[in-house]
């Protein structure tokens, strides 16, 4: 325009950058107030660089598109969906088991409108949320009655609060488990007000260690499904069938906390056996209480279910009126346990298990079909700087199920020609930042994009073409 050095040129003013096309539209799409504070940085960033000495642009249309992509960028969700290419189907950090499209289903209709949710429709009175999934879980699982709390963690946070308040709660230094975040076993024991009482050793706890320990103190004996870990070797565990009839003979309670907590039988889906809460109860427990997100694959949800008198105490703790969940979940969680009462169609509908029960032969002609398109994507483009492999590899049911349990499955291994560390960073950062990101795990100086959790093939593809050339992977 002219030469007068940069810090003399005279920028557009914020008023007139608001006549542009581009601001107009974004003035419409997310409003005037938010358009000019980003305007106003816009042109702020362009004074500074131009301070600095550096070629800025003046010009009031770059200076609104420059605004514009601002708030595009701030106002995409910070929730993005993802690829889980780790392997691990029911991933903590990636939140766990999708949901089936009927849950969904119910859950938006729940959303939409007014529900009976506390509303008895035949006698107009007052009722319980939880009568929703009541008759639901009892049928699934054999339990007498049950209540749903916000999730697993808060069940036993509730269930030691009922019955252990100012009172022992016996358990074996075994199963003190931790799980990630902060759920450790003794802390939760000391919120909920419960006297932790050890007993056995780490690696073997007998009949006569929690015999020993009872007395009128007790409130109750806590059984703690070890789900992130294995003790192997000289090992001695009371099984629950027993520690049932223990905690009886003195009065106690038995309190089963399972964990993941399936209702199927997994291994009819070609897994390791897994113990079912129909057999929780069966075996004795008073209470047990399991995931509505993990196995199960629900949303967040903790169940307390067991005998009648105990379901109804625990509904009587103020805490539980703090703890519980809303009408969305509630309807997802109907409409998730509905689809176990046909066995024969659970594994198409359940997302969960249909993940894991997909065969390595499935999961081969997958691998075949992406992997021309992958390498197209990333290596040819890019003087095939990162090869592309087929590798079988190892999925993980995850969430603390099956710890030791892995499930035969295949990768995509990206392999950067240099073999430097940076190279590997710089292709799982530019994976990351594509619009719909893609999570792999790094192994043995590649990264394994486990296939078990890709079913949107198309989209897989769709995304990976938004890499852009100038992304330093090579
Ligand atoms: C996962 C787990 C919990 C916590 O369940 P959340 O639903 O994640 O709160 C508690 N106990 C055991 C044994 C678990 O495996």
């Amino acid at each position: 325009m002219d030469d007068a050095p940069a810090s003399r040129r005279k920028l557009p003013s914020v008023d007139h950058i608001l006549k542009t096309e581009a601001a107009v539209a974004a003035i419409s799409r997310y409003g005037r107030p938010a358009t000019v504070t980003a305007v106003r940085a816009a042109v702020g960033e362009v004074r500074a660089a131009a301070r600095m000495g550096a070629h800025a642009t003046f010009d009031e249309t770059l200076l609104a598109t420059a605004a514009l992509a601002r708030l595009e960028a701030s106002s995409r969700s910070r929730l993005r969906p993802v690829f889980n290419l780790t392997g691990t189907v029911l991933h903590t950090n990636l939140g766990r088991a999708l949901l089936a499209e009927e849950a969904m289903e119910a859950a938006l209709k729940a959303m939409r409108s007014a529900v009976a949710l506390e509303y008895d429709l035949e006698t107009g009175k007052r009722g319980d949320r939880d009568d929703h999934v009541r008759d639901l879980i009892c049928e699934l699982t054999g339990a007498e009655d049950a209540t749903i709390v916000n999730n697993n963690a808060a069940a036993v946070l509730l269930v030691l609060n009922s019955f252990s308040l100012g009172k022992d709660a016996i358990v074996s230094r075994g199963e003190l488990i931790e799980i990630g975040g902060a759920f450790r076993m003794p802390e939760i024991m000391a919120r909920a007000g419960a006297r932790l009482v050890e007993v056995g050793a780490t690696n073997r706890t007998h009949p006569k260690d929690y015999l020993a320990a009872l007395n009128a103190e007790t409130g109750l004996i806590l059984k703690v499904h070890t789900s992130n870990y294995r003790i192997e070797g000289f090992t001695a565990e009371v099984s629950p069938r027993d520690l049932a009839t223990i905690a009886h003979q003195r009065g106690a309670l038995l309190f089963h906390d399972l964990g993941s907590g399936t209702l199927a039988d997994l291994a009819c889906y070609g897994l390791a056996h897994e113990p079912t809460v129909r057999e929780a109860v069966a075996q004795g427990a008073d209470i047990v209480s399991f995931s509505g997100d993990k196995l199960l694959g629900g949303p967040q949800a903790g169940f307390i279910i067991g005998r009648r008198e105990l379901i109804a105490a625990i509904n009587k703790n103020p805490l539980k009126r703090a703890l519980r969940v809303d009408k969305i979940r509630l309807a997802a969680l109907e409409a998730t346990l509905k689809l176990y009462r046909n066995p024969d169609r659970l594994a198409e509908r359940l997302p969960t298990l249909r993940l894991l029960a997909r065969s390595v032969p499935e999961l081969e002609a997958q691998a075949a079909r992406l992997a021309p398109a992958l390498s197209q994507r990333l290596g040819e483009r890019r003087g095939a700087a990162i090869a592309v492999e087929i590798v079988p590899c190892k999925s993980q049911i995850g969430s603390g199920a099956l710890p030791m349990e892995t499930i035969a499955s295949v990768a995509l291994v990206l392999r950067p020609r240099e073999k430097s560390g940076r190279a590997l960073d710089r292709l799982a950062n530019a994976l990351r930042a594509l619009p719909m990101p893609v999570i792999g795990r790094i192994s043995d100086g590649a990264l394994l994009l486990d296939l078990r959790c890709l079913e949107d093939e198309a989209g897989f593809l769709e995304s990976l073409d938004a890499l852009e050339p100038s992304d330093a992977l090579a």
